[in-house]
């Protein structure tokens, strides 16, 4: 198991595999596990027998990243790991992007959201929150102190390449970009936190407006990227920004068959995105002249993150632990892989 000790310092992406848990659905229709976490880097999917054999190690498919976390890791935990080693980022002037990425169902909104499932929400145990609390720690060291930051915070959701306020009643909005390549989002409403309670409210009200209408929570958010982001100013400048986005299913197979046009654009939609993406973050930093920051919106609206010296990231890459999964599990471990 990892402990505190396993902390690798100074890396501009880190890049992790979480698996969860079989669930309810998977257990009734018996469904086995062929993921194991056999050290704290390494993923193995495997045949679903019940005991892995680990001396026939390598007839699996195994992958090592920076981190690997079993289905017994905490939110708390991942987060330690990810996202809490970016928060001074932006204190030092930098930028911060935490992505989680894998198929639906497998426990992005969950690490990033916090637990959605039963009645009572609770969003605190997420990276979101978690992220926000430890911000207003900082906030009070001498250091930062003396700065006299303010934070604020937005959250948006990208859905069909159309952006739209989760902090505003879901209204439409625009996306500029001036000569000096600046991207800006017209009318996104930033507000201002002074607390984590402050942050936890926010996250509640973007929450609802994500779902609300919706028949099926997942069906949506499965085909949106949610970003929620702590900005920190001073004398109203930006001083550093930390994006955390819950990305939207990577799976697609069905979509291109669809007999629904809609359903097959946002499909070619999602896919064009995630394949941005994973160009922009291997450029990170790099000021690379042809990364394609406008080839989505996603990446287009991220582009301040992937530029500049102190940018850093990190990509948790979420699996279903299930057989029939499998696929996409083994897609989502490749995707992740060529990060590093
Ligand atoms: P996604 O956002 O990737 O579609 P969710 O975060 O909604 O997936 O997770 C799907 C279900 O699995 C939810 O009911 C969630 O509470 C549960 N779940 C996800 N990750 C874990 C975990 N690590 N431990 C326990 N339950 C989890
Ligand atoms: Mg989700």
């Amino acid at each position: 198991p990892l402990n505190t000790t396993d902390l690798i310092e100074e890396h501009r992406i880190c890049v992790c595999v979480r698996a969860r848990p079989l669930n309810k659905k998977e257990l009734t229709t018996k469904d086995l596990d062929v993921i194991t976490v056999p050290s704290k880097d390494v993923v193995m999917v495997h045949e679903p027998k019940q005991k892995v054999d680990l001396t026939r190690y390598l007839e699996n498919q195994t992958f090592r990243f920076d981190y690997a976390f079993d289905d017994s890791t905490t939110n708390e935990m991942v987060y330690r790991f990810t996202a809490r080693p970016l928060v001074e980022t932006i204190f030092e002037r930098g930028m911060a992007t935490c992505f989680a990425y894998g198929q639906t169902g497998s426990g992005k909104t969950h690490t990033m959201g916090g637990d959605f499932s039963g009645k009572n929400q609770d969003c605190s145990k997420g990276i979101y929150a978690l992220a926000a609390r430890e911000v207003f720690v900082m906030l009070g060291k001498p250091n930062y102190k003396k700065l006299d930051l303010q934070v604020f915070a937005t959250f948006f959701e990208i859905y069909s390449g159309k952006v739209f306020d989760l902090l505003n009643r879901k209204a439409k909005l625009r996306v500029l970009e001036d000569g000096k390549q600046q991207v800006q989002v017209v009318g996104l409403q930033e507000k201002e936190v002074k607390c984590t309670e402050d942050v936890l409210r926010l996250i509640e009200v973007g929450n609802s407006c994500r779902t609300s209408g919706q028949t099926s929570a997942n069906a949506h958010s499965s085909r949106s990227h949610a970003v929620f982001q702590i900005i920190l100013r001073r004398r109203g400048k930006m001083h550093g920004k930390f994006s955390l986005i819950d990305l939207a299913g990577n799976e697609r197979g069905a979509d291109t068959s669809s007999a629904d046009r809609q359903t097959r654009l946002e499909g070619a939609e999602i896919n064009k995105s995630l394949l941005a993406l994973k160009e922009c973050i291997r450029a990170l930093g790099r000021n690379k002249p042809h990364t394609p920051f406008r080839a989505s919106k996603l990446t287009q609206v991220l582009r301040d993150s992937f530029i500049g010296e102190n940018s850093r990231t990190c990509m948790i890459a979420t699996i279903s632990p299930g057989m029939a999964s499998c696929e996409n599990t083994l897609n989502t471990l490749r995707y992740a892989h060529t990060h590093l």
